[in-house]
Formats: structure tokens, C-alpha cells, sequence
């Protein structure tokens, strides 16, 4: 028996909410939107947002231009304003956010927004920071990219444990090429949704998905007794 778009049944009618983070530079932005692509989902990225409003010189931009620049987190009721007022309903894959517990705690207060997994990308310190001065975005410079990955530890990690004690951590191994990676978070996502009738999950895999040629997932499920 087969049965596809396995993480419908465990999400109910609000869709999937998946929280994509990982150290700056882990890759977090190229995996989150092919995975929101997959789950046809929203793909919300907080950086790219912020990114924006600088760009088009936004009142919002001009008062965060400076933060972002030196790599220091936005204040978390600026942020959480911004999420909220740019999520749509049907489930999202956010990037970004939360960053530190108490964003972490302000997803999981709308009970509607909370998420159902979280993926971190995991790269290597000195990976990442040899990615990020590859780069060329302007808050990518030495200075600023290790002061982020700092950051990262100190903010992140914290909200990320909270994740995991409530069970909805999951890690995968960044350290290799987009498609290699992309597998490893389908695979983490199919581990992560077992059926809810008890079924095992006899085995998963993942197939191209022709029409846009990004992956779809594709679970193989074996009933017992069937
Ligand atoms: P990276 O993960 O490579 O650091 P992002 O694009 O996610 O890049 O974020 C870029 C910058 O935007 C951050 O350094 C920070 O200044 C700001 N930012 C993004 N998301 C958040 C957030 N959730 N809270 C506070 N600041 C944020």
C-alpha cells in the first residue's frame, strides 16, 4: 500500500509547520524553500524579509538596517509582529525564526502558529564561516560572520533545545552538496510523521518529482497483516 504527503495526516486541516534553522551558512535558505516547494507550503524567510524592507528604504528597514548590518538580532516584538503579519494559513516552513527562546515561546503562545518539527542543518563552525565570507552579502565580512555565529550559540542553540525537549528537534547533516542534503531532511521529515494507525514504516524514499524537478516525498508503507 502506498501512501503519499504522509505529513498531511499529522497536521490536521492548518498544514504542516516546519521551522528550518541551522548556523548561518548551514544552507538553511536553499533547503527551507525547496522544502516548502515539496510540502507546498508558505516559505518565510525573516532574513530575506528584513532584507526587503532595507532594501526599499521601508520605515521598518531604516530601523533595523543598522542591526542587521552588524549582525545583532532585531528586538523579538518587531520580529514576532512581522512573522505574524506575513504567515498565511496552510502550514509554513519558517527560516529564521524563532531565534531565541523567547520567540521560540511567542510561536508556541499561537497555539494556531505552533510548529509540528524542527530541522536543524548541521554544518561545522569553520564550514560555515568559510561559506558565509564566500558569500559577498554585506553582513557576510569576517567581523560581522563570526559575531553571527556567536550569536548562534549563545541565542539560538538555547531555543533550540526548548525544541527539543518538546520533542520536535530533528538534525541533519549540512556538511554536503543541496541535492545530498535535501535528501537528508525528506528522509528526517518521514521519520518524523509516522502513521498514526500504529503501522511500521517499512521503508522511505524519495524520487524526483518531474514538474519542477525539486523532490517529493514518497513513503512506502507496508501494513502489517496486509
Ligand atoms: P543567517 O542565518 O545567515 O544569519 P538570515 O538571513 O537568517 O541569515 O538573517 C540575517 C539577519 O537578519 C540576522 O543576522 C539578524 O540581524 C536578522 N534576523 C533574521 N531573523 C531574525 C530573528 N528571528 N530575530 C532577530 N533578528 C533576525
Amino acid at each position: 500500500m502506498r501512501a503519499t504527503r504522509s505529513h498531511e495526516r499529522n497536521t490536521g486541516g492548518l498544514g504542516p509547520r516546519v521551522v528550518v534553522a541551522g548556523r548561518p551558512g548551514a544552507g538553511k535558505g536553499t533547503q527551507g524553500a525547496r522544502l516548502a516547494r515539496c510540502l507546498d507550503v508558505q516559505y518565510l524567510s525573516t532574513g530575506d524579509l528584513l532584507r526587503h524592507e532595507i532594501a526599499i528604504e521601508s520605515p521598518l528597514g531604516s530601523a533595523v538596517e543598522r542591526l542587521v548590518a552588524a549582525g545583532r538580532l532585531v528586538p523579538t516584538g518587531l520580529i514576532v509582529a512581522i512573522v505574524e503579519t506575513n504567515l498565511v494559513d496552510g502550514g509554513y516552513v519558517l527560516d529564521g525564526f524563532p531565534r531565541t527562546v523567547e520567540q521560540a515561546e511567542a510561536l508556541f503562545n499561537r497555539q494556531a502558529l505552533a510548529p509540528t518539527l524542527a530541522i536543524e542543518i548541521v554544518v561545522p563552525a569553520h564550514i560555515a564561516l568559510a561559506r558565509l565570507t564566500g558569500r559577498g552579502r554585506r553582513d557576510d565580512d569576517s567581523t560581522v560572520a563570526s559575531e553571527r555565529l556567536v550569536i548562534y550559540e549563545t541565542d539560538t542553540v538555547p531555543a533550540l533545545d526548548l525544541l527539543d525537549r518538546r520533542g520536535l528537534l530533528v538534525r541533519v547533516d549540512g556538511n554536503d552538496s543541496p541535492d545530498a542534503v535535501e535528501q537528508g531532511v525528506l528522509r528526517a521529515l518521514v521519520r518524523a510523521c509516522p502513521p498514526r494507525d500504529g503501522s511500521s514504516l517499512s521503508s522511505a524514499r524519495v524520487v524526483p518529482f518531474s514538474r519542477d524537478n525539486s523532490a517529493r516525498l514518497v513513503a512506502d508503507r507496508e501494513y502489517a497483516g496486509e
